[in-house]
């Protein structure tokens, strides 16, 4: 029992074989037919489909200008790739802490790291629940900062009933098997911004402001590379695959909100394993159910005794400065953010995907009961 897994059914795989037997593998109608269904379950206005959410992350980044000697504020409990955009674009990341009960980025710290170098703030969607909004928005008003949205744990959450998509300058959601649908590899971005939307789909492609089908329908072959990009491009083959997980979305962030639901409630009264605290006016995607063990527990005995029976139970997140890259290349050393230091010592991720059962919850806390 992985900590999460992808589902793949008959409809995904003809889906695909339709555009495998089509003219357009990449960059044809299944990338813009894709984007158009993300935005719209956003309720926002663009959305550029690119080859994984670190290369959308890359892309906003560029689309805002990152560049030498700019910093970029980003929370310590992520996957490193949050970080890494910022530094690809020449930036410098700027580690914020996080709260306790929900190791969400916490906006009473992002305003003492701001410095006349900050130009954005990126907010993690941890484990699924959308970030304090309003906080983070009033701050990036305040100071002319742009927020981005690190979505990659909460395509299909709500904030004040607002559609995650719709509320940051630009959100990134990921399409790794891991995450809520699949395309294999694959990423997007999403803004009302048309420049911003125009920027990132130029940098998938080289810099190249037209596409292939572009051209071909203008009946041009003239192509002029406008500024350095990438081939970050998502394929017509993973676009397919996209549209047709996307139709069971609805479904499977029922089944992750049953599972949770099963877990907090089993685990209420518990005085070794503490769930996370959900915030309220939002609804929570559930990408990872995370436990807080007790203190006097060690959580390697729990990893290696689960994992001896067959529960793949893992660690979100090392915080990301304390990588050695990050301590090699930035000199960030330990204590820089202390809630999550602590919080690191002692989490836990618990399985939690659509082709789980409830019985299967109780399984898992059967044997983590039986451990502790
Ligand atoms: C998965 C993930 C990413 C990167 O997405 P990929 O599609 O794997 O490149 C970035 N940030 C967070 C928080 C993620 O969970």
């Amino acid at each position: 029992m992985p900590y999460g897994r992808h589902i793949v059914d008959n409809d995904d795989i003809a889906s695909v074989t339709e555009v495998l037997r089509s003219d357009w593998l990449t960059s044809g109608p299944k990338v813009k037919e894709f984007e158009a269904e993300v935005v719209s379950l956003c309720e926002a206005k663009y959305g550029v489909a690119v080859s994984s959410g670190t290369a959308a992350l890359h892309g906003a980044m560029h689309a805002i200008g990152i560049g030498h000697g700019d910093e970029v504020i980003v929370p310590a409990m992520t996957f490193a790739a949050t970080a890494n955009s910022v530094v690809y674009a020449g930036g410098t990341p700027v580690f914020a802490d996080v709260v306790t009960d929900t190791l969400l980025i916490d906006p009473s710290k992002v305003e003492s790291l701001i410095t006349p170098k900050t130009k954005a703030i990126v907010a993690v969607d941890y484990a699924g629940q959308p970030c304090d909004y309003d906080e983070l928005l009033t701050i990036a008003d305040l100071y002319g900062l742009k927020l981005i949205a690190d979505s990659c744990h909460s395509l299909g959450s709500s904030y004040k009933g607002k559609m995650t998509g719709s509320i940051a300058d630009m959100t990134i959601f990921s399409f790794h098997p891991v995450k809520h649908i699949a395309t294999g590899e694959g990423g997007m971005v999403v803004t009302n911004s048309q420049d911003w939307a125009e920027k990132i789909a130029c940098f998938r492609n080289h810099g190249i402001t037209t596409d292939p089908k572009q051209r071909m329908d203008s009946g041009t072959w003239l192509y002029q590379m406008e500024e350095l990009g990438y081939n970050y491009r998502l394929t017509d083959i993973q676009c397919a695959l996209g549209l047709s997980q996307l139709k069971k979305l609805p479904y499977w962030l029922e089944c992750r909100d049953n599972l949770a639901g099963h877990y907090d409630n089993k685990l209420i009264s518990s005085p070794d394993i503490q769930p996370l605290k959900n915030l309220e006016q939002r609804t929570h995607a559930r990408h990872l159910y995370v436990v807080r063990l007790g203190t006097g527990i060690s959580r390697e005995v729990v990893y290696k005794a689960l994992h001896k029976d067959g529960i793949g139970v893992n660690v979100h997140y090392i915080p990301v400065y304390m990588h050695p890259y990050y301590k090699r290349e930035f000199k960030f050393a330990e204590g820089l953010c202390p809630v999550a230091e602590e919080a690191f010592k002692h989490i836990l991720t618990l399985p939690l995907h659509p082709a789980m059962s409830t019985a299967d919850v109780d399984y898992v806390l059967e044997c983590l009961g039986r451990v502790i």
